[in-house]
């Protein structure tokens, strides 16, 4: 079997742009109007790849955890953004261009500035910056390359480790102290300010009911919470699980899928109880090593990543606890799965200043990619926080009542008030005192006791105020107390996928091209997401080979495998290499042998290895290799060589 030389060719991004394009996997949306920048479509290639992702999603996530699927609203009533902190702080720093008005984001401003300066530097220093073309320099805006001082360098990179961690205070301080201006027009930029990203609407005619179209899924899970315990039988933990759209007014989307302004996500909500975030699973994943760059290592300045097993990781705290260390692995095998490069994949963990409103920990699978290192799934302990806000907000109450298996006996200073007393000579202030003396901890109520053994007390409220009492108001006694049930808010660990941004980041990884062939890729897609699995050809249009190619077609379907016919006048090899721009791991060759002999050739993608035997087998096989249950190796074990002298024209 030929080895697969995958790095033949450098990775060639035009290249790549150029098929996605050619073979529609996705384009700008509104294309013949123009386009509007964070807007894209799907064709054929990109729906069915994605499609694909959300099944393996499915399988991986909702079907092996037992999760609750839910499919929540997009629209939202405002009170619910007001409330979960988004209208406040959904937010980012934008900066205008002096002279244009153009905004830019203002942290993507000063890593592309700085990034330009260190890599310009790198080449200076390298020797291999290009010369400047005379003619073009006239019209480039672009400031001339310069050599940096070392320890400037060194402070271009600790900025760059640190950039998620600034306000839009100190971003604004550094384009003034590192004279950062728009690469685009070389003009100077303004003072940050903040940009809500959420888009505004309007619910019915009156105009009355404002409303946003979410930025996540995740509210719909949290206003669900009550129906989804009680569906759970009021058991804790479990989790839900959404794939859906979420709008996010990105403020100048560049990088194509990976930052757009619609998306779907697949978002998870783990409920748990907050003194036990331990995970039943743990155990068989805490061997497992990632590939880890946590806060302390990007504060001190510094991008190096280190692999921790994650059994020791949380023993040793550097990821919080078991639950959210549980679904980063499971987050990563997923990824590993449909195709993401292990070597371009890492955890990164937030700092201090850059973690959502809602957060209390949070570390981001990133996916490197020609961009840099983008995050394409967040993985956040929410804490209480979306659960206690909303219950306070309307009053209903979000919790979980556990029934004690041991009830818990304690002894403790109960008041009991004298109704008829108290409201007798309080009148309009009796709820006031009374709501001051249900709130009053142990402590105070032993210092009441012992006050009232003196006949008479002044009682003040928090607000100021007194009330004289004595011991016919209240008596307070020591009680033994019986509590059988705990009751409590649970935390959410959340991890959350935007699917667009995988999707990108999995082609890029994926694509190659032969050194015989530049000019056509090869998307070396894994047979679980591969858009068509299996590519059927004829040799040519001979009436002979319509019924063996239709009763392929037929068992293929029956065995739930996508495939396509290709009948066309091109010849095998074009077909094939038409097929492997799309991913189509497959190949199968109808020719005279298989009219004679009943046999078929199979044709792996990547190797290009041809293999042939009996119909009924081929086609068990690329059943097997398409559902994962052998690889190709292995299929070559049950099928011998193809020699070529089968196929007879
Ligand atoms: P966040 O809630 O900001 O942590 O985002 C969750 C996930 O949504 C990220 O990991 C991304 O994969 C995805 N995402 C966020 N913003 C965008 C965007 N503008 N375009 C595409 N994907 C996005």
């Amino acid at each position: 079997m030929a080895a697969v030389n995958k790095t033949a060719h450098s990775f060639d991004k035009a290249r790549l742009e150029a098929l996605l394009s050619r073979r529609f996997f996705y384009a700008p949306a509104f294309e013949i109007y123009g386009g509007v920048a964070g807007l894209y479509d799907y064709g054929p290639s990109g729906s069915s790849l994605q499609a694909n992702i959300i099944n393996e999603w499915r399988k991986h996530f909702i079907i092996e955890e037992a999760m609750l699927e839910l499919d929540t609203t997009i629209m939202t009533p405002a009170p619910v953004f007001e409330t979960s902190g988004h209208v406040a702080r959904f937010a980012d720093w934008m900066v205008k261009d002096t002279k244009t008005g153009d905004m830019l984001r203002a942290d993507h401003l000063v890593k592309t500035v700085l990034g330009q300066r260190l890599a310009d530097d790198e080449e200076l220093r390298s020797g291999t910056a290009q010369p400047v073309d005379a003619k073009k320099k006239k019209k480039d805006k672009t400031p001339p390359k310069v050599k940096l001082e070392a320890a400037v360098a060194k402070e271009y990179e600790t900025i760059l480790a640190q950039l998620d961690n600034y306000d839009g205070p100190q971003l604004g301080e550094l384009c003034r102290t590192h004279k950062i201006h728009n690469p685009d027009t070389d003009n100077e930029v303004g003072e940050p300010s903040q940009f809500n990203l959420m888009f505004t609407s309007s619910i019915g005619p009156t105009g009355r009911f404002p409303g946003y179209l979410r930025p996540e899924t995740a509210q719909g899970h949290f206003l669900n919470f009550s129906r989804l315990l009680d569906f759970n039988n009021g058991k804790v933990p479990f989790a839900s699980a959404q794939i859906g759209r979420s709008f996010r007014n990105e403020i100048s989307p560049r990088a194509g899928l990976l930052r757009v302004r619609e998306f779907t996500m697949a978002e998870i909500e783990h409920f748990v109880d907050p003194d036990d975030k331990k995970h039943p699973k743990f155990a068989s994943v805490a061997d497992v090593e990632l590939t880890l760059l946590d806060r302390h290592v990007q504060e001190a300045g510094s991008t190096e990543v280190k692999r921790l097993r994650v059994g020791d990781a949380v023993a040793n705290g550097v990821i919080a606890n078991e639950t959210l260390a549980y679904f980063m692995v499971r987050i990563s095998q997923f990824l590993l799965k449909i195709g993401i490069d292990p070597k371009r994949m890492r955890f990164r963990q937030h700092m201090g200043n850059e973690m959502a409103h809602y957060a209390t920990d949070c570390w981001d699978a990133e996916l490197q990619n020609s961009y840099g290192w983008t995050e394409c799934v967040g993985c956040a302990d929410r804490a209480a926080y979306d659960l206690t806000v909303h219950s306070k907000k309307t009053g209903q109450q979000l919790v979980v009542r556990e029934s004690l298996r041991e009830p818990i006996v304690r002894e403790a200073e109960v008041a009991e008030l004298n109704k008829k007393i108290v409201g007798k000579s309080f009148k309009g202030d009796a709820a006031i005192f009374t709501k001051h003396i249900e709130g009053l901890d142990e402590a105070a109520l032993v210092e009441l006791k012992s006050a009232l053994l003196n006949g008479k007390t002044t009682v003040t409220t928090a607000e100021g105020k007194s009330f004289e009492i004595t011991p016919e108001f209240l008596t307070i006694e020591r009680k033994t107390l019986k509590q059988s049930i705990r009751e409590y808010t649970p935390n959410v660990i959340e991890p959350s996928f935007g699917l667009g941004r995988i999707l990108y980041v999995l082609l890029e990884h994926n694509y190659w091209s032969r050194e015989q062939d530049v000019d056509r890729g090869v998307l070396s897609l894994p047979p679980l997401v591969a858009p068509t699995k299996v590519l059927i050809c004829p040799l040519s249009s001979n009436k002979e080979f319509e019924p063996i190619v239709a009763d392929i077609s037929a068992k293929l379907r029956r065995s739930g495998i996508f495939s396509k016919v290709d009948d066309s006048s091109q010849t095998i090899g074009k077909r094939y290499s038409r097929n492997d721009e799309l991913g189509t791991p497959y190949g199968l060759t109808v020719d005279f042998a298989s009219v004679q002999k009943g046999t078929l050739t199979l044709r792996e993608r990547d190797t290009m290895d041809q293999r042939i035997g009996s119909i009924d087998e081929v086609v068990s096989i690329v059943a097997d290799l398409c559902e994962g249950k052998i690889d190709w190796p292995q299929a070559c074990e049950r099928l011998p060589a193809y020699d070529g002298k089968q196929a007879v024209d």
